[in-house]
């Protein structure tokens, strides 16, 4: 397994919807694999295939309080939402950013496991939140997407500030 590069924002690739998988083969497998190591290693709940640059719908989730239930999310669907809530999100792609962001409060998906098996998962809160995040991430959206121009402007010199600091 590899830790992959993290692609960070103003990527162009971040603003590009990824490609359904045709065949899940070992090199989806491969990729799966890299994408949980590299997620662990920055510490994320989330990771979006094409935020490590790869334009494939993969996305990959772990909201468990141990850190050890990776999840791989293959041609993801919504099948239901509702409910409505506001919640701090981060992105791997914005370090140093956590922002509010108003989302579903519930929802249920379908996708395939990384044997080619359909799965349902249903989410409530901060789980459903970082589904749809990372969801988002694989149509070329992402969180700053779902702010007014000024909170996203406010969000833009936050993040400028912040890479300042770490650099
Ligand atoms: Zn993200």
């Amino acid at each position: 397994m590899a830790v992959l590069e993290i692609v960070k924002y103003p990527a162009l690739i971040l603003r590009s919807k990824t490609q359904a998988v045709e065949k899940i083969d070992d090199d989806i497998r491969k990729i799966v694999d890299d994408m949980i190591e590299t997620m662990y290693a920055d510490r994320g709940m989330g990771l979006a295939a094409n935020q490590v640059s790869i334009n494939k719908r993969i996305f990959i989730m772990d909201d468990s309080d141990e850190q050890n239930e990776p999840l791989c999310y293959i041609n993801p669907e919504i099948v239901e939402q509702s409910g409505e809530i506001e919640l701090n999100e981060g992105c791997l792609s914005f370090p140093g950013l956590y922002v509010k962001i108003t989302r579903p409060n519930y929802v249920k998906v379908k996708a395939l496991d990384r044997n080619g098996k359909e799965f349902i998962k249903e989410a409530e809160g901060y789980g459903a939140h970082c589904i749809l995040h990372e969801l988002d991430h694989l149509n070329g959206i992402t969180f700053i997407d779902m702010l007014s121009p000024l909170k996203r402007k406010i969000a833009e010199k936050k993040l400028a500030k912040a890479r300042k600091i770490t650099l």
